[in-house]
């Protein structure tokens, strides 16, 4: 398989999870997201495959719904887009636990999103994951590197406690730490706070933000590179 065909097929299989991730959140608890057919909020007509083809059926109905001409959330074109780019750049010959993993950061980050937390269950396959990769990093840090690491999760784990930052970032960031290493880790949470400023800055209302889109955003970032 050439580079750019497994590239644009991440692509598109990556912007149809994206938008069904969306789905996930928005109906979580309220409706069955599994065997329901996909159809509009507003009018409850469901949708045809022309409809559901991300990307392209947004731009083309100019971000309405095709029956009833309702506007349908930004939301679902920016979880399209994003999750085309986090799976593009993934390898399906050497790399497939990495698909998994994208999904349960991208499911966490768009539950932060909308709800600043998330269900702790779906730590369980990050956990699961991480999991097949601890016996590698005891080995591998030196006794030094262990208290570096311990420190910077205290240091958290006190601003968690004054309420400067969730739990949840700071267990994102120990998964990161056994996924990558403790230095990707660091590195991609130095990137999110960049986001954030940047985002912070040119933003009209000033508001809380919630952490982990912006450390998704980041390992998107660090796939490409
Ligand atoms: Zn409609």
């Amino acid at each position: 398989m050439s580079n750019s065909f497994i590239y644009i097929l991440n692509f598109i299989i990556g912007s149809i999870i994206g938008s069904h991730l969306l789905v996930i959140v928005q109906r979580f608890e309220t409706e069955d997201f599994i065997t329901d057919k996909s159809h509009c909020d507003n009018c409850q007509i469901p949708l045809t495959l022309l409809n559901q083809i991300p990307i392209f059926s947004f731009l083309r109905y100019q971000g309405k719904c095709f029956f009833c001409h309702a506007y349908i959330p930004i939301e679902t074109f920016y979880c399209e887009i994003l999750g085309g780019l986090a799976f593009m750049p993934l390898n399906p010959l050497t790399n497939q636990i990495s698909y998994l993993f994208i999904i349960f950061i991208f499911l966490i980050s768009i539950f932060d999103y909308f709800d600043q937390s998330f269900p702790v269950q779906i730590l369980i396959p990050l956990i699961a994951i991480v999991g097949f990769k601890i016996s590698y990093f005891i080995s591998d840090y030196t006794p030094i590197e262990w208290m570096l690491i311990s420190f910077v999760i205290l240091s958290f784990l006190i601003m968690n406690l004054k309420k400067k930052f969730g739990y949840g970032d700071t267990i994102i960031f120990i998964i990161l730490i056994f996924y990558y290493n403790f230095y990707i880790a660091e590195y991609l949470f130095l990137l999110s706070s960049i986001f954030l400023i940047i985002t912070h800055l040119i933003a009209q209302n000033k508001k809380q933000y919630p952490f982990i889109p912006f450390i998704f955003l980041s390992i998107i970032f660090y796939n490409f590179i």
